[in-house]
C-alpha cells in the first residue's frame, strides 16, 4: 500500500538496524512517551531488532490511560443524569472507575454512545433537539482542535444542547513532570508523533535546553521508529542534545498553525490530574469563558468529590516508565482484556494491552 509499504522495506530496516548497532556503544535508555508507538514497536518486534544496549520504556502517553480515576468517575455521573446522551470514543467505556465503567452505566440503562468523532456527536445533538449530549472529551493536543472545531460549528449552529467535557491533557507538561520527578535517568525520547503535528517541535526544544536531554519526533512505521532511534543513538555518540525529527513528512517546526488557533480559541490551559503522576499545573485544556455555554462541567452539577484507583492495578508505574507490564502480578492472570482492572489493559494505546497482544517478540515480519 503506497506510503505505508515503503516504511516497511525490510533492506532498509536491516540497514538502519545495522547503524543502529554501529552506533550504540553505550546502555541507552529511551522513552517512547506515545502509546502508539509502545503498540507500533511491539507490534513489529522493533525490541528483538536493537541491540542490548538500548532499552525501550513505555511513558505516559495514552489518553484513556492518564485520565484519572476522579474524572473517569466525574463522566460515569455525567451519564447518570436523566436525558443526557453521553457520546465518547470507544477506548473510554471499558475502563473501570471507581464503582463500575461507562459500560455497566449503560447496561443500567444510561444512555452512552460509541462515536467516531466529535462531528458525530454533534450530529445526534440535531437528531435529538430535546436530550442533552454530552462529547467525553478525551485527548491530547491531537484531538484537542477536532473537539474545539465542534464547539464553534455548534455555536455557528446555534444549538443550544451539545456540551464537551474537557478532559484533554497537555504533553510537554507530563514530559517535564516525568523528568523533574527524577525516578529514571533517560538518555533520550522518542518524541510523539501525532501530537507534534500539531505543537511543533519547536515546543520540544526545552528538552535539550534545560534538561540536557535529546529528543526524535517519530512516526510510526517501522522505519519512522528505527530512524528515530538512530538518531538518538548518534546523539549520544557524538554528545549532542538536540530536538531531531524523523516525521518531517507529517511534522513542522511551528506545528500546525490553523489547528493550534481552533484549539487556542475554545480551550485554555488549566491545572490537571493525571493518573499515575498526579495533578500538574497547566496540564489541561478547559473551556473559554466565551464558550461556557458548552461546557458540561458548568452546565451540570458533578457531585463525585472522592475517588479509589483500582485495586492492586500498577498502572501509574506503568505510566511512569518505571514498570514492565510484564512484572504486574495481576497482568493476563487476573487483569485482562476480558476482565481489565487498570485502563493500560483496555485502551488501544495502553501498554499492557500492547504486551498482551504482541508479547516481547511482535507479531509482523
Ligand atoms: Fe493495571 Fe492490569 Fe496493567 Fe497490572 S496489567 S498495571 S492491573 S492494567
Amino acid at each position: 500500500m503506497k506510503f505505508i509499504d515503503e516504511f516497511r522495506n525490510k533492506d532498509l530496516v536491516y540497514s538502519l538496524v545495522k547503524q543502529i548497532r554501529r552506533n550504540a556503544r553505550q546502555p541507552l535508555r529511551l522513552m517512547e512517551f506515545c502509546g502508539g508507538h509502545t503498540h507500533a514497536i511491539m507490534r513489529f518486534g522493533i525490541r528483538k531488532l536493537l541491540p542490548p544496549e538500548i532499552e525501550m520504556l513505555s511513558g505516559p502517553g495514552c489518553p484513556v490511560c492518564v485520565t484519572s480515576s476522579i474524572d473517569l468517575d466525574r463522566a460515569i455521573a455525567l451519564a447518570q443524569i436523566p436525558g443526557v446522551i453521553l457520546a465518547t470514543f470507544g477506548d473510554m467505556v471499558r475502563v473501570p472507575g471507581t464503582n463500575g465503567s461507562l459500560q455497566s452505566e449503560r447496561a443500567r440503562g444510561a444512555d452512552v454512545r460509541i462515536v467516531y468523532s466529535p462531528l458525530d456527536a454533534l450530529k445526534l445533538a440535531e437528531r435529538h433537539p430535546n436530550r442533552s449530549v454530552i462529547f467525553l472529551g478525551v485527548g491530547f493536543e491531537t484531538t484537542a482542535p477536532g473537539i474545539a472545531a465542534s464547539v464553534l460549528e455548534a455555536e455557528a449552529k446555534g444549538l443550544k444542547n451539545y456540551f464537551v467535557f474537557s478532559l484533554h491533557k497537555l504533553t510537554p507538561p507530563a514530559t517535564r513532570a516525568i523528568l523533574d520527578a527524577g525516578e529514571i535517568r533517560l538518555s533520550g525520547i522518542l518524541g510523539p508523533g501525532h501530537v507534534t503535528t500539531v505543537i511543533g517541535t519547536d515546543a520540544w526544544e526545552f528538552l535539550p535546553a534545560h534538561y540536557g536531554v535529546p529528543i526524535a519526533v517519530a512516526g510510526f512505521e517501522p522505519l519512522d521508529i528505527l530512524r528515530a532511534i538512530g538518531m538518538l543513538a548518534d546523539q549520544v555518540r557524538n554528545g549532542r542534545t538536540r530536538v531531531d525529527n524523523a516525521y518531517s513528512r507529517g511534522v513542522l517546526p511551528q506545528g500546525n498553525r490553523t489547528a493550534l488557533a481552533v484549539m487556542n480559541r475554545v480551550f485554555e490551559a488549566c491545572d490537571a490530574a493525571w493518573r499515575g503522576i498526579g495533578p500538574l499545573p497547566q496540564s489541561g485544556l478547559r473551556i473559554r469563558k466565551e464558550y461556557a455555554a458548552f461546557d458540561a462541567s458548568k452546565a451540570f452539577p458533578i457531585p463525585v468529590q472522592f475517588s479509589e484507583e483500582p485495586s492492586g492495578c500498577r498502572c501509574g508505574e506503568v505510566l511512569r516508565g518505571l514498570l514492565n507490564p510484564l512484572k504486574c502480578p495481576l497482568f493476563r492472570r487476573v487483569c485482562n482484556p476480558q476482565n481489565p482492572i487498570g485502563p493500560c489493559m483496555v485502551s488501544a494505546e495502553g501498554a499492557c494491552s500492547a504486551y498482551l497482544q504482541y508479547g516481547e517478540d511482535g507479531l509482523e515480519d
